[in-house]
């Protein structure tokens, strides 16, 4: 392999019924930093079928080039198409950086590519940097438990890729009218070809949790200690229509699902106000919230942790303020 005919910067920008994911949109944001510092095109991957138009939206957030293809066979996201389909523009266009979003598909369809075009990749990345003299991208992520963060490097291989998760990274300000060029590509693969048919999409029933997009956060700790206090978390949300989050103590105790779980094996958030009730502070649990931008932390002990990253810290007993506090803002809210 010559790395050295390998030039680019390119992010996979994943749709779901034809409308854009965010994450793609963040990474272009992240990788318009990239492309400038290397002094290179900043690329869109786009597959799907119809979803060509959807172009106009990627340019206007930071993309030079989209590379587009549109084709029946990848109406739905499988492993087996999208995997041929990245792999020939990967050998083909010869990428230096290729980033993902570390969703279900994203994080899916990356290590697929890795085995396929025989190439690392850095799982969960939350920082994303470029020594621009070498040309070796700095993927780093939290490690050993989130007590380190490790810089990983892939020297030797193309494209160098990285995973990243949603809402680390911040869109640009859309450029409404930003031109750029579209390269449309195809699939040699035809349906009959393939092993794996959608038979049908079941969406899950259930009313998704979804923290990522919350502008508020009441989030309950193992302080919250029980069902009761639980309801109590609840309560409040209710009144500030805001969304419930939770430690990782807390779903393990069965109080709620892991779709509620803010951190490390959870999610990352950046609400405007993040409640953080009876939680101790561990790194596992900051590392998902510190960047949300009011932090009100409610907790017995004057030490914990949480105190070092909240705005706001309330030394007391939940179960005394945060009835109070729901109270007061249903009357002040009404
Ligand atoms: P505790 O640490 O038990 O804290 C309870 C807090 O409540 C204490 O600070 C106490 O002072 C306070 N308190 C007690 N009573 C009251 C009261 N009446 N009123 C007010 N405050 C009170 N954790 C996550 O949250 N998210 C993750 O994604 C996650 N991933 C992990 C991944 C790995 C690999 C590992 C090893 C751990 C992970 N953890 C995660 C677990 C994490 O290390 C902590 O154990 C967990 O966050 C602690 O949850 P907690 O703060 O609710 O409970």
């Amino acid at each position: 392999m010559n790395i050295e005919e390998y030039r680019g910067v390119w992010v996979f920008i994943e749709q779901r019924d034809g409308q854009l994911v965010d994450v793609g949109l963040e990474l272009l944001g992240a990788g318009r930093d990239l492309a400038d510092k290397l002094e290179v095109d900043l690329c869109g991957i786009l597959l799907g079928h119809h979803v060509k138009e959807l172009s106009n939206e990627l340019f206007e957030y930071g993309a030079d080039k989209v590379y587009v293809i549109d084709d029946p066979v990848l109406a739905n996201y499988r492993t087996e198409t999208y995997m041929k389909a990245v792999g020939d523009l990967v050998r083909k266009y010869k990428p230096e950086i290729f980033v993902y979003g570390a969703t279900a598909n994203g994080k899916d369809l990356a290590s697929a590519v890795a085995t396929e075009v025989m190439t690392g990749l850095t799982a969960d990345t939350t920082i994303l940097d470029v020594d621009v003299e070498k040309r070796l991208f700095e993927a780093s992520r939290p490690a050993f438990g989130g007590n380190i963060m490790a810089t990983i490097l892939c020297k030797k291989h193309r494209p160098q890729m990285a995973t990243v998760r949603p809402k680390v990274m911040k869109k640009l300000e859309p450029q409404p009218g930003r031109q750029g060029e579209i390269i449309e590509e195809t699939i040699d693969l035809k349906e009959d070809d393939l092993r794996t048919k959608v038979l049908e999409i079941v969406r899950n029933a259930k009313k998704a949790v979804n923290l990522e997009d919350a502008d508020i956060i009441v989030a309950a700790g193992k302080g919250i200690k029980d069902e009761k206090g639980f309801k109590m978390v609840e309560a409040l949300a209710d009144v500030l229509n805001a969304t419930v989050g939770a430690s990782r103590d807390v779903v393990e105790a069965g109080l709620c699902g892991h779709d509620h779980q803010v951190g490390q094996t959870g999610v990352t958030v950046t609400p405007k106000l993040y409640f953080a009730i009876g939680i101790s502070g561990a790194v596992q649990h900051t590392v998902g919230m510190a960047n949300s931008e009011t932090i009100i932390a409610i907790n017995t002990d004057p030490d914990a942790a949480i105190f070092n990253v909240s705005h706001y810290g309330v030394v007391a007993d939940a179960f005394e303020i945060v009835p109070l506090l729901t109270e007061e803002f249903r009357k002040a809210l009404q």
